[in-house]
């Protein structure tokens, strides 16, 4: 079928329409909840607030406060009896694939599974991610664009979704997904499945990493994920090998600058990280064999370093695969003394693939940040550090306002946890159980205590 005029005009109706805001009955005041008895990890502090009441109208968090709170006249508001439980901010995760993470690889390469079938389980997925206390994620690669946009016209339930798009990969690079007998485009071969579903862009040279930068931000990325070094699930790309130029990584920063928005690239080695610091990326997603000199560097440019304590390959991974996710898992430790030591902007995410049954570890790889911090600082990564690295997209930011903090004017990402996760982080990992009440933009998607 060709794409004639009509087609096109329809397109952009679709678009002017969808650009108008939705019409609202005048008077109508945003609906409230107030939570009382309750003591605030804030998102900074190392311990918890006095027994305080908390009042949310519409999204945000408008008054904090040790004496009682009347909610505002006409405001019809929920009113939840803390009990002097603990309230946090929703925790965030910088480092997902979510449309990765609810399916298997055998699972995605089946023939009969189509787009439909594995964004269907995506939607699953981020529906439990929201579940488990995630309220934003920041998604480093995937076709996530329609979750997102069915999560935010509340006609799906997921966390706030800051989307990369397609992750973009040289030619035997970290995002080269295609079957060894596949052919580059360039030389007899087809576009490949992971390529046509938006998994992954494969991008040679500078035109086409600026072509495939802009296809991202057309799409709505909030930031550009650039593979520039050798990966561990990859099949062609050994641990200690460089990706892409100077050059081509220049142009993904500058067509992201142009957007006003950032590059962050998958590497891991001081080499691949230090050309990336060069072109002018300000992110850099791992970095477990880092050196101290390069951490340094991180630290002196105001890089950040989006890192996870990994865990090793499954038992189903190939050889070569469980060979080099051991050597990442090995420098894990040194990457995360060095980068407190030398006071590295740090992040923290899960990178979990592939294995949905894991999912849960995203609670747990929290805990495991005890080998390097106090609870108190482990929950302030996963909270409010985390929310500075989302604010990085600046005016790409798909929900500006803040977030990853109890204050009043923030944004009313927040959980209700019954008991002290500052004096027992193993709360966390209990989401089921222990999140009583789970809130994302002021609306309440678990209260166990009505
Ligand atoms: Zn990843």
């Amino acid at each position: 079928m060709r794409y004639g005029f009509a087609d096109g005009l329809r397109a952009l109706l679709i678009l002017i329409t969808a650009a108008l805001p939705v019409a609202q009955a005048q008077d109508v005041q945003p609906p409230g909840v107030l939570i009382e008895n309750v003591r605030i990890f804030n998102g900074t502090s190392d311990r918890l607030s006095a027994p305080s009441n908390v009042l949310v109208v519409g999204n945000v968090i408008t008054s904090i406060s040790a004496k009682p709170i009347a909610a505002p006249a006409g405001t019809t508001a929920t009113r939840i009896q803390g009990g002097g439980r603990t309230l946090m901010p929703g925790l965030i995760d910088n480092h997902v694939h979510i449309f990765m993470s609810a399916s298997s690889q055998a699972e995605m390469l089946d023939p009969k599974a189509t787009f439909a079938s594995l964004e269907a389980k995506a939607a699953e997925e981020a529906r439990l991610m929201l579940l488990r206390g995630f309220t934003a994620a920041r998604d480093v690669g995937g076709p996530v664009f329609g979750i997102k946009r069915a999560i935010d016209q509340g006609k799906s339930i997921g966390p706030r979704i800051y989307p990369s798009g397609a992750m973009i990969s040289q030619t035997s690079g970290h995002g080269d997904f295609r079957m060894p007998e596949d052919r580059s485009r360039r030389f007899g071969g087809q576009i490949t499945a992971g390529e046509l579903m938006g998994i992954g862009f494969i991008a040679d040279g500078r035109d086409e990493v600026l072509t495939a930068t802009r296809e991202d931000l057309r799409a709505g990325a909030s930031q550009i994920k650039v593979m520039a070094g050798g990966g561990a699930a990859s099949a062609y790309d050994p641990l200690d090998v460089s990706q892409y130029t100077l050059d081509e990584l220049k142009a993904a920063v500058e067509a992201a600058d142009d957007w006003n928005t950032y590059v962050t690239v998958h590497a891991y080695t001081p080499r691949a990280v230090r050309r990336a610091v060069e072109a002018g990326v300000k992110c850099i997603e791992h970095g477990q064999l880092l050196d101290e000199a390069t951490m340094q560097l991180l630290a002196e440019k105001g890089i950040w370093l989006s890192l996870q304590a990994l865990d090793e390959a499954p038992p189903t991974a190939s050889a070569v695969t469980k060979a080099k996710k051991h050597t990442v898992v090995e420098g894990t430790d040194n990457a995360f003394k060095w980068a407190r030591k030398y006071h590295v902007k740090l992040a923290w995410g899960t990178d979990l693939m592939f294995v949905p049954a894991q999912m849960k570890n995203q609670n747990t790889d929290i805990l495991k940040l005890t080998a390097w911090m106090t609870p108190a600082e482990a929950l302030k990564l996963v909270t409010h550090d985390n929310a500075q690295l989302l604010a990085l997209s600046g005016p790409r930011n798909p929900y500006p306002g803040k977030l990853g903090v109890i204050e009043e004017g923030a944004l009313a990402d927040m959980l209700l946890v019954d008991g002290d996760p500052v004096a027992n982080l193993n709360l966390i990992a209990d989401p089921g159980r222990n999140f009583v009440v789970i809130m994302k933009d002021g609306k309440l998607y678990k209260n166990l205590l009505q």
